[in-house]
């Protein structure tokens, strides 16, 4: 739903509910926060809500811009907190972040996350015959894993290819995540899908470093799947 979808909704509401207006029993805009999820409003709140065309206006128009905000973080999360912060929250954030890269991935969908892994030469300019296939594995103490293997080139257009394998329990979402050697700084995080196994080429445009010119480790990361958008 976009600005012009809400108002013209909005307006369709005000007329169905006509006259309806703020109450001195209204609920607190603070408060309504309680009620976005529909599952879990406060008795009193659900009951004023069946009765007031004003309060449930308000909460629609929460839910609206709760709704937009999670699509915009969700496609773009750099732009999505430009927008919020402004140039000055900004720029305190990117100093707080370190890389100024904030992370796709939702911390509460992580089932789990492998080791970080630096594979050899990772960062280092060496010849041709030393980069070549390397390998990974993790395996969690009830038998689920997950091997990788990756291989990459010393030339200006450079192309890393990514394989992995896993065995899962249940269906979950990849990711694989570059950061520096020591975690403190997300390098760049890209979707494998949810295939338990796969390869993928990747360029330094979608990698946001050189592999053989800066120092990276990778981990691959389960998430959860949810039906609902984020
Ligand atoms: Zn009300």
């Amino acid at each position: 739903m976009n600005d012009d979808t809400f108002t013209a909704a909005l307006s369709t509401m005000k007329q169905q509910w006509c006259g309806a207006g703020r109450t001195a029993d209204c609920i607190e805009t603070a408060d309504l926060h309680d009620c976005l999820d529909e599952t879990t409003i406060p008795p009193a709140f659900a009951e004023h809500l069946r009765d007031c065309g004003h309060c449930r206006i308000q909460l629609e128009r929460l839910r609206s811009r709760q709704w937009l905000w999670r699509t915009a973080l969700n496609n773009n999360p750099d732009a999505a907190l430009a927008r919020a912060f402004g140039e000055e929250g900004m720029r305190r954030l990117e100093k707080m972040e370190s890389g100024g890269f904030v992370s796709k991935i939702v911390d509460s969908l992580i089932n789990f996350a492998t080791p970080l892994w630096q594979p050899e030469y990772a960062g280092e300019a060496v010849t041709a015959a030393d980069l070549v296939e390397q390998h990974n594995r993790y395996e969690s103490s009830d038998g689920e894993y997950v091997e990788m293997s990756c291989q990459w080139q010393d030339e200006e257009e450079c192309l890393l290819t990514l394989q992995w394998q896993a065995n899962l329990e249940q269906q979950s979402r990849l990711w694989a995540r570059f950061v520096s050697p020591n975690g403190e700084t997300i390098l760049s995080e890209v979707l494998l899908g949810t295939e338990l196994a796969g390869n993928l080429q990747l360029t330094g445009e979608e990698l946001q470093f050189h592999p053989a010119r800066r120092q990276w480790a990778l981990s691959i990361i389960v998430e959860d799947m949810i039906e609902k958008p984020r």
